[in-house]
């Protein structure tokens, strides 16, 4: 690999998708089906290999993370992953490699959860809070008229799962949508996942255009769409975001890990946030889908952010090519001058609001899948929960400034709970 196209030294990061979009669930709100998209892909032993010799070969540092994602990965089999590690193993070459998985739970079982704690996986689980909470939007979507049967009844196999995984003692975490259904109960949510012990927690807001709408929302010259029904408002949101701050700076500082409250700390401190919605750039979030295909990012899985595929030959007989005449790799795909381009469009489209905004060193304009709104200056590209930012980042930010201090003298952000109660 040449020094023009591997610019830094950091780990280079690929999502994968072992069954592409399928899933057993298929939720209403789900970003991946519906889009005629590897919904029936799976992926074969010959491309994980070549995709875990091209990975590791690609890190420039001694740690390597895998993360398999879906759809619902375990619906690929175990014996799939067992190959997996073989070749992790084959091709590590001493690297120390981890392994995380996210999944719907469904579909843990005894096996599943030896093989994951033998083999040292973190787990994410899908979960949107209590039973209201889930099974509302979780499971059997009545999209293109497909059943899975799962309507009302997916979150007891969730919490199923989870016991499994935690009497296997295999480490896991929670991943929530925040959506029309919970975005309301705030406090019933946080307590929910500190009730069934949950120590690090993710929550993602659904901002969805309806399918109704039937023109891309990415496309800045379409018209205005109107929102899913599942999809929250910035103002639900901002109220959403200050009442968990609320309830975890009491007495969760440090004990539970809210992503977005850690990430917005480490923002506050300057450093890395540690989740790619709240950085300056994107281009560290790549996703391989199960016919090898390469795409910028996971929210980005579409025809105009294809980067190539590493297969030999593409599906008709042609040829894959980044430059002409010459066959992409992992490496070449990931170096390559679009993906440098998708990664620093996250900064170079922010629109002018943005710019002058103050919390922009927290905030840098959130995701760009959901810059669908327009700015107090009538330009595109304004954050569609930017009104939620701004009242969240206000709330927090004599906290932050606090726990910074606290951080730059040496001491532990979690006296934040001691000096709030002296007030
Ligand atoms: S588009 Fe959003 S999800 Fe993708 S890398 Fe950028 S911030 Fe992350
Ligand atoms: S809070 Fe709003 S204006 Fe400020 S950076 Fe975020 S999206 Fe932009």
């Amino acid at each position: 690999m040449s020094e023009a196209i591997m610019p830094f030294g950091r780990p280079v990061y690929v999502m994968l998708k072992p069954v592409g979009a399928r899933c057993n669930l298929r939720c209403d709100y789900c970003y991946y089906l519906g889009r005629g998209l590897h919904e029936g892909a799976v992926m074969n032993e010959a491309l994980l290999e070549e995709f875990i010799r091209q990975y590791l070969e690609a890190q420039t540092v001694p740690q390597v993370l895998f993360t398999w994602h879906g759809g619902e990965p375990l619906l690929r089999g175990i014996d799939f992953y067992r190959k997996a590690l073989e070749l992790q193993r084959k091709y590590g070459k001493g690297r120390q490699i981890d392994n995380c998985l996210q999944t719907n739970g469904t579909l843990l079982n005894d096996e599943w959860c030896r093989f994951f704690h033998d083999n040292h996986f973190l787990i994410g689980i899908s979960i949107d809070g209590t039973q209201a909470m889930h099974d509302g939007h979780r499971g059997d979507s009545s999209r293109n008229g497909e059943g899975t049967g799962f309507r009302g009844r997916s979150w007891h196999e969730v919490m199923r799962g989870i016991g499994l995984l935690k009497r296997y003692g295999v480490e896991w975490n929670a991943m929530a949508t925040v959506n029309a259904a919970n975005v309301g109960s705030p406090v019933e949510f946080y307590r929910f996942f500190r009730q069934i012990g949950c120590e690090f927690l993710q929550f993602t807001p659904v901002v969805e255009v309806s399918r109704r709408c039937d023109v891309s929302w990415r496309n800045e010259d379409s018209p205005r769409c109107e929102m899913s029904d599942e999809s929250i408002t910035a103002e639900e949101w901002g109220r959403f975001l200050c009442a968990v701050y609320d309830e975890w700076v009491r007495e969760d500082v440090g004990r539970v890990f809210v992503q977005l409250f850690d990430a917005t700390l480490a923002n506050w401190c300057g450093v890395a946030p540690g989740v790619c919605s709240m950085a300056p750039t994107c281009g560290q979030a790549a996703v391989m889908e199960a016919d090898g295909s390469v795409y910028s990012c996971d929210h980005f899985v579409s025809p105009a952010y294809r980067l190539g595929n590493i297969r030999q030959q593409e599906a008709g007989g042609r040829q894959s090519t980044l430059v002409s005449g010459q066959q992409p790799t992992l490496s070449s795909l990931l170096y390559s001058e679009r993906q440098q381009q998708f990664g620093q469009s996250k900064f170079t489209s922010l629109p002018q609001q943005c710019r002058e905004c103050r919390w922009l060193f927290a905030c840098n304009g959130e995701c760009p899948k959901n810059r669908i709104a327009v700015d107090c200056y009538g330009n595109p590209g304004l954050n569609w929960l930017c009104g939620g930012y701004r009242q969240f980042f206000s709330h927090v930010a004599a906290d932050m400034d606090f726990m910074k201090s606290e951080i730059d003298a040496g001491r532990a952000p979690a006296n934040i709970m001691r000096a709030n109660l002296k007030k």
